[in-house]
């Protein structure tokens, strides 16, 4: 007789314990009672302290009792910021939840967290025998996935790949993600009042002059681009000193995302140029020069351009063994698998990166980062039997079960 499921009641608390990214020790407590309740020893990491934030990264180990694959299997405890709401006050509507209200439900993770959780459950009678397991329930996610980086490689040394759970239908395998470069972009000028400006800078202005050159939106099937942030001005009777702004681009491809990176900082030089008061780069400032050759005082602003590559793509081969295997429990649960492209970054981004093979895989997490998010109760139990047969092995790659492109 299986257990009676807790996913949705260890959702729901999930939900009501809100955990913005480094905050996330409520509900890390929340989570670490269940994991002992189930006879597991949560481990925290000092991720917290790193971070500066109130909590490390959580880490149970079930280490290998038989054969299958070893395997770290992941969510990320942290959301994003819900500015202003009060918690979440989960509704239930047949096999969704939403939240009552404004702000986030905290579907991204807390489906994913839920998921591991009931596998947990489910493998706590030591009845299923497993290869070495280690689950990991990771901090500031959302935070260009610092828990992720900080997590010591010690801990997944050895495994055979990770399944990382932080997206929508369960029968969706994610193989690969875009690079994301961030632009921060800041504006020094030469602030005055507004009906004196005369040998003043507008740092507003000259930003405006830049971000309209820069490319927007979608640039070629692999790229897209972004203004995210702009910040200037304090009044309208005043000549802003600075301005500030947040652009990023993604792609899929590392060379085409080379040659928009190069053309980016080329429109922002040609501005420079034409202005002959920029100066791309951080350094000593050249706010106020003598020149002109005429002897008149030319006063030139400056322009600090951040230029940092946020996080690194991948691409897992659609042969791979964890994809096979994936596919396999995919089909074996009743699901059709499909292969895909994630469009945005997650863990999976930073542990392909030190050298463990990562696939991200639905747990029915839906409209995440809005008032919109929901989560469908369905897809988070599939996810669940996904992950049992994976760890089971039922997806012995010998069999059919070939994932599907
Ligand atoms: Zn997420």
């Amino acid at each position: 007789m299986p257990k009676k499921s807790t996913l949705l009641d260890n959702f729901l608390d999930l939900c009501r314990t809100p955990s913005p990214s480094r905050h996330e020790r409520a509900a890390a407590n929340v989570l670490a009672k269940k994991i002992r309740a189930l006879g597991f020893e949560p481990l925290e990491d000092g991720a917290g302290q790193e971070l500066e934030g109130d909590c490390g990264n959580l880490v149970v180990k079930a280490p290998g009792s038989g054969k299958g694959p070893r395997l770290l299997i992941s969510a990320h405890l942290d959301t994003v910021e819900s500015p202003g709401a009060p918690p979440a006050n989960p509704l239930l509507e047949g096999e969704w939840v939403r939240r009552e209200g404004g702000g986030i439900l905290g579907a991204d993770d807390k489906t994913g967290c839920a998921v591991m959780l009931e596998t947990l459950s489910r493998l706590s009678d030591g009845k299923q025998p497993h290869g070495d397991l280690v689950f990991v329930f990771t901090v500031c996610e959302e935070i260009e996935a610092l828990g992720a980086a900080a997590l010591d490689p010690e801990i997944y040394r050895g495994l055979d790949a990770a399944v990382i759970l932080d997206h929508s239908q369960p029968c969706e395998i994610v193989v690969a993600a875009p690079t994301k470069v961030t632009f921060r972009i800041t504006v020094h000028g030469l602030a005055g009042h507004a009906a004196f400006p005369e040998n003043k800078i507008n740092a507003a202005f000259v930003m405006a002059q830049t971000l309209a050159r820069l490319p927007m939106g979608r640039l070629d099937e692999f790229t897209t681009a972004n203004l995210g942030v702009m910040r200037s001005g304090t009044a309208i009777n005043i000549i802003p000193d600075s301005a500030y702004a947040e652009y990023e681009i993604r792609s899929h491809r590392k060379d085409v995302l080379d040659f928009h990176v190069k053309r980016v900082i080329a429109c922002i030089e040609g501005v420079v140029r034409e202005n002959r008061t920029f100066r791309l780069g951080g350094g000593s400032g050249m706010d106020v020069v003598e020149g002109g050759g005429d002897g008149i005082k030319i006063k030139y602003s400056r322009v600090d351009v951040d230029v940092e590559v946020s996080y690194e793509g991948y691409r897992v081969a659609n042969e791979a063994t964890i994809v096979k295997r994936l596919g396999a429990a995919v089909e074996k649960a009743g699901l059709a698998p499909r292969i895909v492209s994630a469009q945005g970054g997650s863990d999976a981004n930073i542990l392909n990166r030190r050298g463990l093979e990562s696939v991200v895989l639905g747990c029915g997490m839906y409209g995440a980062h809005g008032a919109e998010e929901r989560a469908n109760l369905k897809d988070m139990a599939d996810a669940v039997e996904i992950l049992l047969n994976l760890i089971g092995d039922a997806g012995r790659i010998s069999r059919r079960g070939k994932a599907k492109d």
